[in-house]
């Protein structure tokens, strides 16, 4: 009796009960498969990144005794896609039972479920032991509600998981801090950096890439390669992350700055994402420093922390498995113009796209109110195809994989899901970007005015998309006063408004 085990890429986790005792009649297998580096341009960083982590698991497995079996992109006898990966590896370790872990995006369960009604042997699927939930937790939570509320099911999380949860009341009386976490950054002092985890595979890695003619986005320099591919790592930068980091994460959450690229960001999410460290540990280790320094952390800090993995990871992976196949077509504000070419290249005179866009380009890397307040905001106020929005934040993020990439974008960017997510779209003009940002102050651009050459673009997309919107957006309780101030503006005002709006929208690469 022979077993062969398949890992995929992002299914990292070096804690998971099968590499608990090592088993001679176990063979693991890995591939870097051109099936996953093609179905979307993916940044360069983000596939270095993924091979980087994949082959440092292996060499830890196999140093712990374990059978890998593991083909780099370039190896001839690599098949590059999934189906003949698995029917060659059981041919050739002459397996009698296939096994894998459950895949956390819909394209590959399907797949993997088609691969095994095929098979001659007997097959079983295990779960990754990486999330707080199961993937129908949200559903069942849920059961019977209309609205899907992310506040109700972390609240529900925190009690079960007892996190920042004592006595049976939340622990400073509070649910959420959200209010408390919207300060601007003023610029100083300088904030310190988190130490990047360097790997000595990755100047190999990246000339396979490049020789093998794979199709990718964006720039790479080994020497400021900002991405954790071991556990180890992982683990070192969560404690570098709540020594620096953790006591004014909350208050600069939603803050952007051009001289502070991460602000308080822990730039945890690739790691977490290939589970090469689970989100349990990064409360618990959150959670305990909290508690270890509550006369120098204040609650909101650590509360507004743990929301984001305890709370919307794992409400983002429920809505996906809820949702999907149909949310990946969602289109509900039905949108349809094409996504303006700088998002690709930069080239923009808009300066918080470009910085974003620049950002993003460059490290791979954007942190949440930049993905949420610029470039999605940017995208949903020109009404671009969500298709056209997903591809691009696919793509150019090293953490974006599907389960959590899509519930982001099409549901909390882009309101396509109806709101499923959401409950009114995130669209703003330039006043909030100007309130938490200091783009303003060197863009071409004046906030201020709303038509006119210099004026600011998000201003005259703002009023010509909720007008635009109007059939669909009206009887949204939430964008009540939204509408009554576009119900002041006078007929004039409106089409000066709505032409400018038409320019940009006719021509964006032009502003
Ligand atoms: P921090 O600010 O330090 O937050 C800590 C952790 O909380 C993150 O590492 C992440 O695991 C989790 N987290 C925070 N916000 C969210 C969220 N909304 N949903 C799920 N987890 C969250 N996150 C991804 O991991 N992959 C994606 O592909 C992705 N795409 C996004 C697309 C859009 C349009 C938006 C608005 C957000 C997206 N996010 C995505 C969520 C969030 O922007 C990133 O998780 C975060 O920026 C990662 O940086 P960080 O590790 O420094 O996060
Ligand atoms: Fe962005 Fe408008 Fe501010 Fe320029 S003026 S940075 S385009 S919000």
């Amino acid at each position: 009796m022979k077993t062969l085990r398949l890992l995929l890429g992002d299914q990292l986790n070096p804690d998971h009960s099968w590499f608990k005792t090592v088993r001679e009649d176990v063979v693991y297998i890995m591939a870097e498969m051109r099936q996953e580096t093609d179905y979307a341009p993916h940044h360069i960083q983000k596939v270095v990144a993924f091979f980087a982590a994949m082959r440092n698991f292996a060499k830890e497995r196999t140093a712990e005794g374990h059978q890998v079996r593991y083909f780099k992109l370039t190896d001839p006898k690599n098949p590059q896609n999934l189906p003949d990966l698995v029917k060659q590896s059981i041919d050739q370790e002459g397996c009698d039972r296939f096994e894998y872990l459950l895949p956390d995006e819909f394209r590959l369960d399907r797949q993997l479920k088609v691969i095994c009604e095929d098979l001659p042997i007997a097959s079983k699927v295990y779960d990754t032991e990486h999330f707080y939930t199961t993937r129908d937790a949200l559903e069942l939570h849920f059961e019977g509600k209309k609205q899907l509320v992310m506040e109700s099911f972390y609240r529900m999380m925190r009690k079960k998981h007892s996190v920042l949860f004592k006595d049976g009341e939340p622990a400073g009386g509070t649910w959420n801090y959200d209010a408390q976490n919207r300060k601007k950054w003023k610029g100083t002092p300088a904030i310190p950096k988190l130490t990047p985890t360097h790997s000595e595979e990755l100047s190999p890695i990246l000339h396979e890439i490049q020789d093998s003619g794979i199709r990718t986005i964006g720039q790479i320099d080994l020497h400021n390669f900002h991405w954790t591919t071991t556990t180890e790592g992982a683990r070192a930068l969560l404690a570098e992350f709540c020594e620096k980091l953790l006591p004014h994460f909350g208050d600069y959450q939603d803050a952007m700055h051009t001289d502070e690229k991460t602000l308080f960001h822990s730039r945890l999410s690739f790691a977490m994402n290939c589970k090469l460290i689970s989100p349990r540990e990064v409360v618990e280790t959150v959670e305990k420093y909290y508690y270890n320094h509550k006369d120098t952390i204040d609650i909101s800090q650590a509360e507004g922390f743990i929301r984001q993995i305890l709370g919307w990871r794992e409400y983002m992976r429920g809505i996906y498995w809820k949702e999907m196949p149909a949310y990946a077509r969602k289109n509900s504000l039905e949108n349809k113009n094409p996504l303006p070419d700088f998002y690709w290249t930069g080239q923009t005179r808009m300066n918080c796209l470009k910085n974003a866009i620049d950002q993003s380009l460059e490290s791979a890397y954007a942190h949440h109110i930049q993905r949420l307040m610029i470039t999605g905001n940017f995208a949903l106020l020109a009404q671009v195809h969500p298709d056209e929005i997903d591809q691009w934040y696919l793509g150019i993020y090293a953490d974006a994989i599907e389960w959590v990439q899509l519930p982001n974008t099409r549901g909390m960017s882009q309101f396509a899901d109806g709101g499923i997510v959401g409950t009114k779209p995130y669209v703003s003009s330039a006043n909030y970007i100007r309130k938490m940002s200091n783009y303003c102050q060197g863009c071409a651009y004046n906030p201020d005015d709303k038509t006119g050459e210099g004026a600011c673009p998000f201003n005259a997309l703002y009023w010509n998309f909720l007008d635009a919107k109007k059939p669909l957006l009206q009887g949204n309780p939430r964008m009540g006063m939204m509408y009554r101030l576009l119900e002041k503006k006078d007929a004039n005002e409106i089409r000066g408004l709505k032409e400018r709006a038409a320019a940009i929208i006719a021509d964006p690469d032009a502003f």
